[in-house]
């Protein structure tokens, strides 16, 4: 081990920064998060720099470097791009035997600064001893996706109980077990899902010997379109630790797959007017799973609250008093839109967008074809690949334009993409006439024609 980690105290100690650009700017940050009182010496010294050395209470030094400058400081950072200057404070330093950062010189370093995740009060660092700091910073960003940003929290809450469980349990062993079912049980996942009063009960209860606690819960999680790529970090954590997973159709097999592998797994269907399984009975199902104990996902493509019922499921697990998360997901419109390269609204041609359900419970009485007709706006069709003749002949109908441009996207976000593009004149011929399978989004505005003039391509999304 080239570097022995460890973490500094440095709240009210004095840092000498050499150096006034950018880079001892961020440096300097740094080290004012982690409370130190900073001396900056440099010549010139940026604006942003000034106020955060005055914000520390420390003082600048407007002139060139001089070895008294280390006087008193705990820690030495050279960050000047004048290399023998850099030596120099880096020889003064070791010679003092303060610890010394010179910036990209890790040769001249006896310290550096590693990436760090930063869920105060727990930091992780990482470090490549100097050699590769962009594979620690990848390294950073991986751990960064994987450790919710609640985690401070949690580590908050732990650390308030911390004394009160150390008399309890004496036992180093036995607190292990505490703190590990703590922090691997529903506490930690009310903290995580952002509701601390729940949790910190929760933990009261727990010190005061209550039986254990395991109440089930929902997680009402949105899938987004297809792309795997396109999952929030909280979708992903809790498909990981769900007991049992209900999707529906429209949930993409890539994106079951990254449900934990042992995860009980139940289809619960939905094509268009074929339900495998009626709402009622889902709702059922979820709210007897939960009274079992189980950590239940509820997985569903797209937003669960953009036509997809996902708020009649939680008013029936509101009725039972059991508790769920709601977390959204990439709805189809903004996925097949930013993937086929037709943004939704544009200064230029449209100033709204509304999204329309296409499923014509009655033929065609039962939407607005009033309202859809006004200029400058978009229509995004859900569900309307059955219905797409009717809809083009109606807006034509109630007065909007049949060159109108609009597209239809099948499958957006996933690598069977394909996008139709036409008016709604004569959209419908040109589907009727290739072979389309669901699910499909229909978008009809002006905002159409920009996928032409951004020269949009299948697979664009992919290149960049
Ligand atoms: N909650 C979902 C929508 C459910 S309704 C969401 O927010 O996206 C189902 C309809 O969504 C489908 O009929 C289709 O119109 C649309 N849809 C969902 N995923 C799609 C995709 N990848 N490509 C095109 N349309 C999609």
């Amino acid at each position: 081990m080239e570097f022995l980690p460890l973490f500094h105290n440095l709240r009210g100690s004095r840092v000498l920064v050499v150096g006034g650009g950018e880079i001892a700017l961020r440096k300097s940050r740094l080290l004012a998060d982690a409370g130190a009182v900073l001396r900056v010496v440099a010549p010139q010294i940026e604006d942003q720099l000034r106020e955060l050395v005055l914000g520390s209470g420390g003082d600048l030094m407007l002139r060139g470097y001089q070895e008294a400058d280390l006087d008193g400081c705990v820690l030495i950072i050279a960050a000047t791009d004048d290399e023998p200057l850099n030596a120099q404070v880096s020889s003064d330093a070791k010679r003092r035997c303060v610890p010394v950062n010179v910036v990209d010189a890790p040769a001249l370093c006896s310290v550096i600064f590693p990436a760090i995740v930063d869920r105060s009060p727990l930091v992780i660092a990482v470090s490549s001893g100097g050699d590769a700091p962009v594979l620690a910073r990848l390294i950073r960003a991986k751990l960064e996706t994987w450790i919710p940003s609640t985690y401070g929290q949690l580590a908050g809450l732990a650390a308030r109980f911390r004394a009160q469980v150390k008399g309890l349990y004496p036992d180093v062993q036995q607190r292990r077990a505490f703190w590990e079912e703590v922090f691997q049980g529903p506490i930690a996942d009310r903290q995580l899902a952002g509701q601390g009063d729940e949790a910190e009960r929760l933990l009261i209860e727990k010190v005061n010997g209550a039986p254990p606690y395991a109440p089930g819960e929902v997680y009402l999680v949105g899938a987004g379109p297809g792309d795997p790529d396109l999952l929030t970090f909280r979708a992903l954590r809790l498909m990981q630790q769900a007991d049992v997973v209900l999707y529906d159709r429209l949930v993409a097999p890539a994106i079951l797959e990254l449900c934990r592998r042992d995860a009980e797994r139940v289809y619960v269907g939905k094509r268009r007017a074929e339900h495998a399984v009626p709402q009622d009975q889902i709702n059922q199902q979820l709210v007897d799973l939960a009274k079992q104990g189980k950590r239940v996902l509820r997985l569903k493509g797209g937003d669960p609250f953009i036509f997809g019922r996902g708020g009649e499921e939680i008013e029936e697990l509101a009725a039972h008093g059991i508790p769920f998360q709601v977390v959204p997901g990439i709805t189809a419109a903004s996925g097949c839109a930013a993937y086929a390269g037709i943004p939704l609204t544009h200064r230029d041609y449209a100033q709204s967008v509304r999204f329309i359900t296409g499923h014509l419970k009655n033929g065609t009485s039962d939407l607005p074809w009033q309202d859809l007709v006004g200029p400058s706006q978009t229509l995004v069709f859900y569900m309307g690949l059955i219905g797409l003749p009717i809809i083009c002949q109606q807006l034509i109908l109630h007065g909007r334009a049949a060159d109108t441009p609009a597209a239809l996207i099948q499958q957006g976000t996933t690598s069977n993409q394909r996008v139709f593009t036409g008016t709604l004149a004569d959209l419908p011929r040109m589907v009727a006439e290739h072979e389309v399978h669901a699910p499909t989004l229909v978008i009809v505005g002006e905002v159409v024609v920009l996928r032409e003039k951004l020269k949009w391509f299948e697979g664009a999304q992919s290149q960049v």
